[in-house]
């Protein structure tokens, strides 16, 4: 059991596409992840974000509420993507103290593979829809930033400075 270090923006590992984990050997790497999501009070967490290249994350929206949902996600794929889109503000452990606005689609069908090496295929909308994209973007070298046009971005991060 132990927290990584959090890779902060604009690290350049935040910027790059991640391989697939494949066949790699993943378990302690989960379980360190988990732990730094934990630690770090978040509810996901993307492998780049503890600097390991590899399309891999971990989720767990209930758990601050007291409803504990622990899942990793292992080279995860959106196969539909709804239409309608929301915008709606979004934190980021790798942007300490930035609430940045994305425009996202309100649903989307993932598929992916299990810490044990199950194929998964589920509809998920609200809040779980959200983070799966926003970790999905942190695997193809994405963060929120990157969705905002220029100014809008330079506003933001004139009020950011990295730990
Ligand atoms: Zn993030």
């Amino acid at each position: 059991m132990s927290a990584l270090p959090i890779v902060f923006w604009p690290d350049a590992r935040l910027a790059q596409a991640c391989a697939p984990v494949g066949e790699e050997d993943h378990e302690a790497l989960v379980r360190d992840m988990f732990d730094t999501m934990y630690a770090a009070k978040g509810r996901g967490l993307a492998a780049p974000q503890v600097g390991v290249m590899r399309r891999l994350f971990v989720m767990d929206i209930g758990w601050k509420d007291g409803d504990p949902s622990p899942e990793a996600f292992l080279d995860p794929v959106i196969t539909v993507r709804e239409t309608r889109v929301e915008s709606i503000e979004e934190g980021c452990l790798s942007l300490p103290g930035l609430m940045v606005p994305v425009e996202r689609p309100v649903a989307v069908t993932l598929a992916w593979r299990d810490a044990r090496g199950d194929m998964h295929m589920r509809d998920f909308d609200g809040f779980e829809a959200r983070c799966i994209q926003h970790e999905i973007d942190h695997l193809d070298g994405r963060v929120t930033l990157d969705h905002l046009g220029e100014t809008d971005r330079a506003d933001m991060l004139a009020g950011y400075e990295a730990p």
